[in-house]
């Protein structure tokens, strides 16, 4: 049975939702000039698409400019994006980095190139911002990255550790966003196809999936058919904490307790 998707529906879900992060993480103020990292992937044209609204629509009075990278994976199409941004008449700037072939070079075959290409997309990402003097990197990141992030810390990192929605680069130098935090990934991929964003596939750098974080996403697909909106719950959970009930004396002074 064919499922009809309300567009106008989600649309107004996505903008709330992005809305309430932003507001409740104080992400954006007047005179913001913010760099909105575009892979080309449906997360990071949402992210530009409900930013560009917020921009027309609310009192902040903010910049945006669109920055993606051509890491020089084969078959990069290098000419879908400037030609989606022109006919936005959205500023942009594409950065050339040949990181596929130092990941290529560095890496043994077989093993996840992901980490190193990872840390020089965003070292010099950080630079970009720097270039042309952005104060705040938008990232596209959604609900689920931050649920899985937080299992994948859990089971194969040992730490109660999630994605935060705000916070300051290495360096000091930059407030890095992630306003569509509060949202959906599946109504992200509905709006994504419903707005025939022009999608760069992820997979030209040749990597492995990567397989853990497939694990897990499967972990929360299967708990959600069985009970739905756990995810819901989940999330709700990460905002919910109790350090005196956690057993971390650096959060809770536990020693005080006579
Ligand atoms: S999938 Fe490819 S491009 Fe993406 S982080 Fe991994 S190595 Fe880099």
């Amino acid at each position: 049975m064919e499922t009809t998707i309300d567009i106008k529906k989600i649309t107004k879900r996505l903008r709330r939702d992005t809305w309430n992060a932003i507001e409740e993480y104080n992400m954006i103020q007047d005179g913001d000039k913010i760099m909105v990292c575009l892979s080309g992937g449906k997360d990071s044209y949402t992210l530009l698409d409900v930013l560009l609204h917020f921009q027309k629509t609310s009192d902040i009075k903010f910049e945006l400019v669109a920055v993606n990278m051509d890491q020089k994976q084969p078959g990069f199409p290098v000419e879908v994006l400037p030609n989606y941004l022109e006919a936005l008449e959205v500023p942009y700037l594409i950065v050339e980095q040949d990181t596929y072939s130092v990941v290529k070079e560095k890496i043994p075959e077989g093993k996840s190139t992901c980490s190193l290409c990872s840390r020089m997309r965003r070292g010099r990402l950080y630079a970009t911002a720097k270039e042309i003097g952005a104060n705040k990197l938008a990232l596209g990141h959604h609900r689920e990255d931050i649920i899985e992030t937080f299992f994948l810390n859990i089971f194969f990192g040992g730490k109660l550790e999630a994605m935060p929605p705000k916070f300051k680069s290495d360096n000091g130098d930059h407030v890095v966003i992630r306003p569509l935090a509060f949202c959906k990934e599946e109504e992200i991929m509905q709006y994504s196809e419903a707005k025939d964003f022009p999608i760069i596939p992820c997979n030209l750098c040749g990597s492995q999936p990567k397989l853990q974080r497939q694990l897990v996403k499967k972990m929360i697909k299967d708990w959600e058919l069985l009970y739905p909106d756990r995810s819901a719950v989940i999330f709700n959970a990460l905002k919910n904490t109790s350090p005196s009930h956690l057993l971390d004396s650096k959060l809770f002074d536990f020693k005080s307790i006579m």
